[in-house]
């Protein structure tokens, strides 16, 4: 079932992450719109970016508007990406289906494996020194013969297959500067690109309510029970 999100839950939301650190609110934004009861800090990436994709296109639309400097000509482009073109081809739909499983040979060791997921992410977020090292060992969910260093060559055999696990855990745009035809790739990332919005749209419904409860005397809650367009009306009577 698609759940809206309303202004108050939008506030809430930005409330709840202004102090956290990215993977917190990746979690916090992919949450917003998952089947009640789901952990979304266990889900692997790509699922959790689909969720953000979910929330993106319910709250704003499917027109993600990204600006870049071009590496060729420092000219600063705009680029319009559809939220659809972000997607993993043949994406599973429902999350929540237990992670599967990987199974790796090399180097003689026998490896299982799942994909990265938020909680991985949030674990490693501030630490200094192998934190890849520290990522690919969270993947690894037994190995054998039982050893618990792992080489690195193994670690790195790893690495490579968790690409293909979790196809479009990480974005990247393809573009072409229209101006010196140079084309280059460019990561985008989903939820910092959504918590942007999300912090802007915030700050400019609290200023609504200020400039509302100046004016007429209305609480917060009564400035959000009006509708977006009537609000304009009001705002723009109060100021004009
Ligand atoms: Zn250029």
């Amino acid at each position: 079932m698609r759940r809206e999100l309303t202004e108050w839950q939008l506030l809430d939301m930005w409330e709840a992450g202004h102090r956290q650190a990215p993977p917190a609110r990746a979690l916090l934004l992919a949450a917003a719109v998952a089947p009640s009861g789901a952990t979304v800090a266990d889900l692997p990436l790509a699922e959790l970016k689909a969720l953000q994709l979910d929330l993106r296109e319910r709250s704003f639309g499917t027109v993600l508007p990204c600006v870049t400097d071009c590496p060729g000509c420092g000219e600063s482009l705009e680029v319009s990406v559809m939220t659809d073109e972000l997607r993993a081809p043949g994406q599973r739909k429902a999350p929540g289906d237990g992670p599967e499983l990987g199974t790796l040979h090399a180097e003689g060791c026998k490896v299982t494996y799942r994909a990265l997921t938020g909680r991985d992410l949030l674990a490693v977020h501030g630490a200094s020194g192998k934190v890849r090292r520290t990522l690919l060992r969270r993947c690894v969910v037994g190995s054998e013969p039982a050893d618990s260093d792992l080489p690195d060559v193994v670690l790195e055999a790893l690495a490579e297959r968790l690409a293909d696990h979790d196809p479009g855990a990480d974005t990247v745009l393809s573009l072409t500067c229209p101006h010196c035809r140079h084309a280059w790739t460019a990561a985008l990332d989903v939820a910092e690109h959504l918590w942007a919005e999300v912090e802007a749209y915030a700050r400019r419904l609290l200023y609504e309510v200020h400039a509302l409860a100046r004016a007429y005397g209305w609480s917060e809650a009564d400035v959000l029970a009006v509708s977006p367009l009537r609000r304009q009306f009001y705002l723009g009577a109060a100021t004009g």
